[in-house]
């Protein structure tokens, strides 16, 4: 059905057919409320992954040894934010009905809005797992309920109280923190309550989104919304290690914007991520 792309990210140059989990870009970043620069990170991440060695130290495991599907970036209608969600629900449908695992490259955060839609039309009983550093709990952001500030609440109308949980957060309005205390379970400013909900999830099926900005502006400066005091590179990979073991039916990993950060090294450190990320999932 679908052909493999040109240029592929870091070692996922397996077919369609064979391959488990189908990676794609999703490049927009027509909602952002502070500076834009994450539509480029899927092209951003390709050529880095000229930098990144395939084996991961970390797990002994090869993405050679693996099949992944890079299916390039869908071609999104900028300017209508409503057609672009639609767009990216369609596309990672067609994953999940083929019984894959859709893992899509940001783009901002509101693109999370249409894989969970594509994923909880499949899974009645979906749950979600959010890395964040900001709660994107609002019910509308300058007039727009479609934004990447209210993206969760977005996927809230999906799935209602008690299936979102959230982590590393450390931002938002005293209006949608409280709001978020009656609806959706929140871990401030680290992971401490991972193991906890690691085990209460187990066997449900899981959308994890991954906002990098969760990660402290120290070790990942390029992304629109910094926000200081997130966890270190090595905690998030524990934890992604810690959900890793749930059944994740879909995910996401968004808000990398290459060109705030001239040094390369968010985006090296986005690339590195996501070799752990795909061998952690990957059964
Ligand atoms: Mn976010
Ligand atoms: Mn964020």
């Amino acid at each position: 059905m679908l052909e493999r792309s040109f240029s592929n990210i870091l070692g996922c140059d397996k077919n369609y057919e064979e391959s488990r989990i189908v990676v794609f870009g999703a490049p927009f970043d027509g909602t952002v409320s502070y500076r834009p620069g994450a539509r480029f990170a899927s092209s951003a991440i390709r050529g880095e992954s000229y930098s990144i060695e395939t084996y991961s130290p970390y797990q002994d495991k090869d993405l050679e040894d693996i099949n992944v599907f890079d299916a390039g970036d869908l071609e999104l209608p900028f300017g209508n934010t409503a057609k672009v969600i639609d767009r990216i629900e369609e596309f990672a449908l067609g994953i999940l009905r083929d019984g894959k695992i859709p893992f899509m490259i940001g783009g901002e955060h509101l693109v999370t809005l249409g894989a969970v839609r594509a994923a909880a039309k499949k899974y009645s009983d979906l749950h979600i797992i959010h890395f964040d550093a900001h709660s994107d709990l609002r019910d509308e952001y300058l007039g727009e309920t479609l934004s990447h500030a209210t993206v969760i609440r977005r996927c809230w109308d999906l799935v209602g109280d008690g299936r979102i949980f959230q982590f590393g957060i450390r931002s938002g309005s005293r209006e949608e923190i409280n709001w978020g205390k009656e609806h959706v379970f929140t871990c401030f400013f680290n992971f401490s309550r991972l193991d906890d909900i690691v085990d209460y999830l187990r066997d449900r099926p899981v959308y994890l989104t991954v906002d990098l900005d969760v990660l402290d502006t120290s070790v990942f400066p390029g992304t629109g919304t910094p926000e200081a005091g997130g966890v270190s590179f090595n905690e998030l990979l524990d934890a992604v290690r810690k959900v890793s073991c749930l059944n994740i039916v879909a995910l996401d990993m968004t808000e990398l914007a290459p060109p705030l950060d001239p040094t390369g090294a968010s985006t090296s450190l986005a690339c590195k991520l996501l070799r752990e990320i795909l061998l952690y999932v990957y059964k």
